[in-house]
């Protein structure tokens, strides 16, 4: 029929479940009470301040939070908070209290620029900020009300902190408020196959759903012994599936980081003897490439997982061949089917197909379709992987032409991404061909730093594309027409570009041209630039 399905069932440990009012929130606290683990197990470390929060006190706080939020500052169900902050030992603590009020989750990156954040207030309809001091500036001028994580020499400004001690404290969750598994849980920003960064609307069902998915891989890959190590950010669904929510319903302890940091990561992993390093595939390369030669103690690792960005093969056999000890594990997945859709349940298997990024998850139907035709494609041959499953967001935010342009009638999600499937069940990625360009990981989209090259009163016309790097996977690059006469330098169009987005967005390289090549339809032909981007390189 050319579906592919997962071999495996989740069993009734980690089957779904189908209580309609089941909220994320309530979900996860239902597993907090582990078995056996004492309330004073530590959850979360923060590296630099060495701060800590226990299980017994990671509940109070949700709850006390969550009274605070509800009683105190009137948040209700449906209404939509952006918090905006690094890795912090209150993330979890904010994202599951205000899923505990009803209330929507909204993530952004710290780093993004006044105006990013602005557009995403704006177009997720945010009633309520939580941000981190340092990025309270960047809330201002959106009018947001706006608390802050943690206190702050501003003692104007309510924190989190304060709220959780407040008059609110509660030592009992929220009496129910009527959710159910089809409501909106969270929206996350991804620009999908084509166009600027839109809100992936990701319902209760998604996120218990891709949450159980967790649980069953951690069945035979994750212990409450393990010690994870987490500079993934929360504020992307890798990190905030993983840390936010999944692991702590196995009761694992995690050490987070602001940002990834190659020598501050190998000596956290010294200092808390972490055994689990979820990755992206840069960090893969540094540690094959300088590891050795700072003479980092590893010893402690036993499994390091890679997903968001395609690991190369030579990097991952390297790996293996330097540090046999330990497991890697390529992990494959879209904002937009909530996280992880292929992994690899065993290190036997990973290692048998080396080319593979995992086997579809439990749940997970695909197909490979024909990019012309749209027709089913048989194993081995490559086309575009569409998947099912109940971890598929409900669309985007008020923007149906791009929703279903992206998930047909009958519920595929087109991932814009190549690949294919063999006669194993083994899923293979070969390219990338939706517009999206990935930093270090990071989604960056060419619609978005087209339009602000086109603000520039010199630029008449201009296409960004990919170049592929080493070090960091992608590059943004810029095709620009400059107006007649213009003697705009490559330099002056990177540091414009740079002055208004985000660091990761910026566009590193420029190339002049005297038009940009369109279809007929007035599209850019980007596969075009791309060959010609590859000769220049080349030739130069
Ligand atoms: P995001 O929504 O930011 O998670 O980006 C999803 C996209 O990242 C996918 O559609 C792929 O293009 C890419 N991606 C994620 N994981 C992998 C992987 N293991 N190999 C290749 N590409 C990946």
């Amino acid at each position: 029929t050319g579906i592919y399905h997962s071999l495996v069932k989740l069993g009734t440990k980690h089957e779904i479940p189908t209580k309609h009012d089941l909220n994320t929130a309530n979900f996860v606290l239902s597993q907090l009470p582990h078995a056996g683990l004492a309330e004073a197990k530590i959850a979360f470390i923060d590296l630099a301040t060495n701060k800590s929060v226990s299980y017994g006190e990671l509940r109070q706080s949700i709850y006390s939070l969550a009274s605070a939020l509800f009683y105190g500052l009137e948040v209700k169900k449906g209404d939509v908070v952006f918090v905006l902050s690094p890795n912090s030992i209150l993330y979890s603590t904010i994202c599951l209290a205000v899923m505990s009020t009803g209330a929507v989750l909204t993530t952004a990156n710290p780093i993004n620029t006044v105006s990013e954040i602005a557009k995403q207030v704006r177009d997720s309809g945010a009633k309520l900020a939580i941000s981190a001091p340092e990025e309270l500036h960047k809330l201002v001028p959106t009018g947001v009300p706006t608390i802050l994580t943690s206190r702050s020499s501003d003692d104007k400004i309510l924190s989190v902190e304060e709220l959780i001690e407040s008059c609110y404290s509660s030592p009992e969750p929220l009496p129910r408020i009527p959710v159910t598994q089809s409501d909106t849980a969270a929206i996350l920003y991804s620009s999908g196959t084509t166009g600027v960064s839109k809100g992936v609307v990701l319902t209760h069902a998604n996120l218990i759903s891709v949450i159980r998915l967790l649980l069953w891989s951690a069945d035979v890959s994750a212990s409450q012994d393990d010690v994870f190590l987490a500079f993934i950010p929360m504020f992307h669904i890798y990190g905030l599936v993983f840390f936010g929510f999944g692991l702590l319903c196995i009761g694992v302890t995690t050490i987070l980081m602001k940002k990834f940091d190659f020598q501050p990561m190998l000596d956290a992993i010294q200092k808390h003897k972490v055994n689990n390093l979820p990755a992206v595939p840069p960090v893969i390369l540094a540690l094959v490439k300088h590891a050795r030669k700072v003479g980092c103690d590893l010893s402690s690792l036993r499994r390091v997982g890679t997903g968001a960005a395609p690991l190369s093969k030579e990097v991952a056999q390297k790996f293996r061949k330097m540090f046999p000890w330990i497991e890697l594990r390529q992990g494959y997945g879209l904002t937009e089917s909530s996280g992880g859709a292929t992994f690899f349940p065993s290190d036997k298997d990973a290692k048998a197909h080396p080319d593979a990024c995992g086997r579809l998850l439990p749940t997970f139907f695909a197909k490979v379709v024909d990019t012309e035709t749209g027709m089913p494609l048989p194993p081995n041959k490559e086309g575009e992987l569409l998947f099912k499953s109940p971890t598929i967001m409900n669309g985007y935010l008020g923007n149906l032409e791009a929703t279903t342009a992206t998930i047909d009638a009958e519920g595929w999600l087109r991932t814009g991404d190549l690949g294919y499937i063999d006669e194993n069940g083994c899923v293979y990625i070969v390219e990338r061909i939706k517009e999206l360009i990935k930093y270090n990981g990071y989604q960056v989209a060419p619609a978005e730093l087209e339009s602000v090259l086109l603000s520039h009163p010199l630029i008449v016309d201009a296409a960004v594309i990919p170049v592929e790097d080493e070090e960091t996977g992608q590059i943004p690059m810029a095709y620009v027409v400059r107006a007649d006469g213009s003697k705009l330098s490559e330099d002056q169009v990177i540091q414009f570009v740079a002055g208004q987005v985000a660091p990761y967005k910026k566009v590193r390289r420029v190339s002049f041209i005297d038009t940009i090549p369109k279809s007929a339809a007035g599209k850019i032909l980007r596969k075009d630039l791309v060959s010609q981007s590859k000769y220049q390189l080349v030739s130069k």
